[in-house]
């Protein structure tokens, strides 16, 4: 297909779409899908966005695992086959600062290879010394590119600041980060011109850090109690962004998570999508059976385990992958 610009490609047909992202993406990345685990560490936060269970103004119980805890988890999700995880707390510089990422990321990769982050944004120095540490990916979403949506979602704490929360994927490429999954909150407003600034986000950090593996994820925002509600992102729009995404990025990696129904995922993934969150817990300690029953960030719809995921994977004749990269 010649290159169309983005306008031009979100107006064609949605068969013509898929037949294309499914070429390219088995042309780039074969029948292969990277399986990996969210691990929250803690849920103290001092920002208040509208839309998340983990809010400040909310009133539930903070819980902040200590390194016993951490490794009771890291067991737990090891156990299951899990090899790439992602670590994520609320963002809160007080409860979960940098020295304890540091120590956890210590106990956590005794027993992952590949460690990724989703905590707040950080200087460069910062991130320098968690790399030091073994933590190799970093997932920060800038939510919505909307400054007015994103000042009115946003009432306070340090993610008011939209500026530093863009620059924040370029601070942590010239840290050595590895691996940066960027990514929009979808249904915080109109889709598409958020879809369309990521895509000019990706863009310019490809041309700026060609040595980093960029990757994009597209999280469908779920009623969250408490939150201000979504706007509705249909399965059609969700199919049409991931097949443009692909289109318009033929080598980047695209995340599909839990979030979304097990029947939607099966159907989708093999249009672009080369990451899947499998068997997750949205909850602090909630894979240790003694930390489970706490406030969750957001609802998860998929809720199949590891197991199931990979038999799923088999069937289709996709080759589910726990690990492509190891620290020497
Ligand atoms: S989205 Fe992140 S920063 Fe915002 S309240 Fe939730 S945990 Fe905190």
């Amino acid at each position: 297909m010649v290159r169309l610009r983005t306008a031009e490609l979100f107006a064609l047909d949605l068969e013509t779409l898929a037949r294309e992202a499914q070429r390219i993406t088995r042309q780039n990345f074969g029948r292969t899908i990277s399986l990996y685990a969210p691990l929250y560490l803690a849920n103290y936060c001092e920002n208040q966005c509208l839309y998340c269970g983990f809010s400040a103004r909310l009133r539930i119980q903070r819980e902040k695992l200590g390194p016993e805890q951490i490794a009771a988890e890291c067991a737990a999700l090891a156990a299951t086959g899990i090899q790439n995880i992602l670590l994520l707390t609320g963002e809160s510089h007080k409860h979960t600062p940098l020295g304890y990422l540091l120590a956890a990321a210590e106990v956590v990769k005794k027993y992952f290879p590949s460690i990724s982050i989703e905590v707040q944004p950080m200087e460069t120095e910062e991130y320098r010394a968690l790399v030091e540490a073994g933590v190799d990916g970093l997932a920060v979403y800038q939510e919505t590119y909307d400054r007015e949506i994103y000042a009115r979602l946003h009432p306070a704490g340090r993610k008011r600041n939209f500026q530093y929360r863009f620059e924040t994927p370029a601070r942590a490429a010239q840290a050595g980060i590895r691996q940066i999954s960027l990514g929009a909150l979808l249904g915080l407003g109109d889709w598409r011109p958020d879809v369309e600034a990521l895509f000019g986000h990706l863009n310019a950090l490809e041309s700026e850090y060609p040595g980093v593996d960029f990757s994009l994820s597209f999280p469908r925002m779920l009623p969250v109690e408490g939150a201000v509600q979504p706007c509705i992102v249909s399965d059609a729009d969700m199919v049409r962004i991931l097949c443009v995404a692909r289109i318009l990025f033929p080598r980047v990696g695209i995340n599909l998570s839990t979030r979304e129904p097990a029947r939607f995922r099966d159907h989708v993934f093999p249009l672009g999508v080369t990451r899947m969150s499998a068997g997750s817990a949205t909850t602090v300690g909630g894979y240790a059976q003694s930390l489970q029953g706490h406030d969750a960030q957001f609802s998860i719809s998929d809720e199949r385990s590891l197991a199931e995921i990979k038999t799923m994977l088999l069937n289709k004749e996709y080759d589910p992958v726990f690990t492509d990269w190891r620290r020497m």
